[in-house]
């Protein structure tokens, strides 16, 4: 009777400590289980608690045979494992307070049952954290030197074998220039990855319009990874690999395009004052603030005319226009510079993509309260033969319907389309002014409604 008292006691007491520990894990099970459902990596990861359950009842016999022998020894470990889960939970490293389950584990059963049951439940307890997602880049860390041998060494086999191997190069960063290169670079056969930290292909643009691009680079054998950061770029005596957040690339040539600045140091030591965008400060003549000092080109700023303040375009055209600008005040010509609205196009293989003014997030931030739409149309009538599509952004005010921005994506000149949108954005034009527009049709080069005229329709 005293031993059935003081068997139900220890069951109770095992019980209350498993619902303790229950309570305790609840919040990390809970998050590790929402990263399986997302992570196809650790998707395996449901099935190891069942597994581990399973080894525990194969060895049920040898349990139950076991007499329960606590020992001490347990508590420091128990306290470990409980100290690495308060001190994961509070510094928020997810990886702490994962893996401290495993020394909670090992503490309570050599606490309660002793050593020799601990051996018995050591498999099953070591098993459970493969379930724990590592962190890519921990991960990366860890694997790094086996996948350099591994490229390395199969890069070699591959050409001691005379199969031939292809350069492999990598881009960072996605500004239009690089576009171009890695256009160039498919031409001649590299396999080209790009790697973009912001989580859109087309960092400066709405959503729509960089997944059209991120296709076409695709379509053409372009890798495009977004929402990675590149960590390091590895290799002994040449590049050999590039090491992300995400996995390492195996490059023989890295571009890293992370955009431009103004240079403006000797301008800055002759004294000559900056605008609040970094680059030197001017009026509608190009002059700095000392006399007879002009700026023209990267090196200056120039008036948004839909922000309304100083912005820096560093494109060609614009710094014509400046450059034409200062020289015809210089020689004694009246003249002024009007401003941008940032407009620009680029070519990505058969794609043309064009920009002007506010993307919708831009425009947002800016307080507008905009809107936008996003059609697709065609660059000539449909039964036109080798007529191809077309898609076509505006963004602009709620209410006001003024014009704040706006994109044409087409395959070919048709993007140029978007010069409509420039010009309506350097006049504070609305929808209505774009509505009333009479543009060019006859079916090699539009479908009888304009796409713009289409897409102003949908957002009047
Ligand atoms: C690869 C590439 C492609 C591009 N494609 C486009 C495009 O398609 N469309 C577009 O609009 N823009 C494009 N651009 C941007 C465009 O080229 C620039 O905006 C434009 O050239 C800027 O003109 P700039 O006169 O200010 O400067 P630059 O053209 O750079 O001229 C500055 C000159 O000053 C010289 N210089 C610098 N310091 C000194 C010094 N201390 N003493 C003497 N000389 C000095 C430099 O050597 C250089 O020749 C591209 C740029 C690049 C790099």
């Amino acid at each position: 009777m005293e031993r059935e008292l003081y068997r139900s006691g220890a069951v109770a007491g095992v019980a209350g400590l498993v619902a303790l520990l229950g309570w305790l894990y609840a919040p990390v099970l809970r998050d590790m289980a929402a990263q399986w459902a997302v992570d196809t990596t650790y998707g395996y990861g449901y099935y190891i608690p069942p597994v581990a359950a399973y080894l525990v009842w194969e060895r049920r016999r040898a349990l139950a045979a076991t007499r329960p022998k606590g020992t001490w020894l347990g508590l420091p470990v128990l306290l470990i494992g409980l100290g690495a889960l308060v001190l994961g939970r509070a510094g928020g490293i997810a990886l702490l307070s994962r893996i401290s389950l495993v020394p909670v584990l090992f503490g309570l059963v050599l606490l309660l049952g002793g050593g020799r049951m601990t051996r018995l439940a050591a498999f099953p307890i070591l098993f459970l954290a493969v379930m724990i997602p590592i962190p890519s880049g921990l991960l990366q860390r860890l694997t790094w030197p086996l996948q350099i041998f591994t490229a390395q060494f199969s890069t070699e086999v591959l050409r001691l074998m005379g199969y031939p191997v292809y350069l492999e190069g990598v881009y960072i960063d996605l500004p239009h220039v690089r576009l171009e290169v890695a256009e160039a670079f498919r031409k001649r056969g590299l396999e080209v990855t790009l790697l973009e930290a912001k989580e859109r292909p087309l960092p400066h643009w709405d959503e729509e319009v960089g997944t059209l691009l991120k296709g076409e680079l695709e379509r053409h054998g372009v890798e495009v990874w977004t929402g990675v950061r590149v960590l390091a770029i590895g290799g002994a005596g040449r590049v050999e690999a590039v090491e992300t957040s995400e996995g390492v690339v195996p490059a023989d040539l890295v571009l890293v395009a992370t955009g431009v600045r103004p240079n403006t140091e000797l301008a800055q030591a002759m004294g000559v004052a900056l605008g609040p965008t970094g680059a030197i400060a001017t009026d509608q003549e190009m002059r700095t603030n000392l006399e007879g000092v002009f700026a023209a080109g990267d090196v200056a700023e120039s008036f948004h005319r839909v922000l309304g303040r100083p912005y820096w375009l560093p494109l060609g055209d614009v710094a014509n226009k400046h450059g034409r600008t200062a020289g015809s005040v210089i020689a004694g010509k009246e003249a002024l510079f009007h401003g941008v609205v940032g407009t620009a196009i680029f070519k990505a293989f058969g794609l043309a993509v064009a920009t002007t003014g506010l993307p919708l997030e831009a425009a947002l931030k800016e307080g507008y309260r905009a809107k936008k739409v996003f059609i697709q149309s065609r660059d000539g009538a449909h039964y036109y033969p080798g007529s191809a599509p077309l898609w076509v952004e505006l963004v602009y005010e709620e209410g006001t319907g003024r014009l704040l921005g706006g994109a044409v994506v087409a395959h070919g000149h048709g993007a140029l389309r978007v010069d409509v949108l420039a010009a309506l954005l350097h006049r504070g034009g609305t929808l209505e002014d774009l509505l009333a527009l009479d543009l060019a049709y006859a079916p090699p080069y539009s479908p009888v409604w304009d796409p713009l005229l289409i897409a102003a329709q949908q957002a009047r």
